[in-house]
């Protein structure tokens, strides 16, 4: 894994202490919490993410609209939090120019983390663009990979799934264990609707990606995603005429 050089509290610098583990009392009060959390405005979990994780707190964003209304309520709470990004090597330009706007407005820095090939030696290894032929091994070693090895050290993330976004999504609980990545994963915005979030950056001039505005409700790598017709389900544009539905990150079955 790659990634490029940040001063603020990162996953390096734990990389050798004692990791989280799941155990019952855990658990029990990672239920709790979330229970306590589950009306609670997503200012107020982020404070709780903050006051109970901080520094061994990350964040993992694509600057998704949802992703973007995180980070403009994270600048008011600790902009210390250690935010990345998973740089694909395939992510649009108008991705990677939202991250200078973010930062230009909040003064977060945000990492990118990516694979140790470029895109032309993994092309290369793999015969060619693995998204055209196999795009679960493509996420997997471009994304899960990538973001298994970065939250080494850290003990909770935060994500900016709603439940509302689709079928793998609805049961996401507040607080809960994530087994895919031995970490606790937090999800302030699960109770939040898309109007939720566009009143939001409407609101408080939030900057987000152009590509919203082009017929890109969901915005991924540029091979796998495309512009979605009125009336079809915001995530359509993902892999479509795949079966894939996600990348592999906030896979059902992966919430304790
Ligand atoms: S979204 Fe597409 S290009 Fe990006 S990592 Fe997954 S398969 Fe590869």
């Amino acid at each position: 894994m790659a990634t490029d050089t940040a001063l603020k509290p990162n996953p390096a610098m734990f990389r050798d202490e004692p990791h989280l583990e799941p155990t019952d009392e855990l658990l029990a009060e990672l239920a709790e919490a979330s229970a306590r959390l589950e009306t609670a405005p997503p200012e107020e979990i982020l404070r709780y993410a903050v006051a109970r994780f901080f520094p061994k707190l990350t964040m993992a964003t694509a600057f998704g609209p949802e992703g973007c209304v995180i980070l403009s309520m994270l600048s008011k709470i600790n902009k210390d939090v250690y935010v990345f990004n998973l740089e694909t090597g395939y992510q649009f330009r108008e991705t990677l120019e939202l991250r200078d706007r973010l930062a230009a407005k909040y003064g977060l820095t945000v990492a990118y983390h990516s694979h140790e090939q470029s895109v032309e030696e993994f092309e290369r290894a793999n015969g060619g663009p693995l998204y055209k032929t196999n795009p679960d091994q493509c996420c997997f070693h471009r994304k899960v990979k990538v973001l298994r090895e970065s939250v080494v050290g850290m003990h909770a993330w935060l994500t900016g799934i709603r439940r509302n976004q689709s079928p793998d999504r609805a049961e996401a609980p507040i607080v809960g264990w994530d087994s895919k990545f031995n970490l606790v994963k937090i999800n302030p915005l699960a109770n939040w609707t898309k109007a939720d979030v566009w009143k939001r950056i409407t609101d408080e001039d939030v900057p987000y990606n152009p590509l919203h505005d082009q017929g890109y409700p969901s915005i991924g790598c540029w091979p796998c995603t495309r512009s979605v017709m009125f009336g079809e389900d915001e995530r359509a544009g993902r892999w479509s005429g795949t079966a894939k539905t996600e990348c592999g990150l906030h896979a059902l079955g992966d919430n304790k």
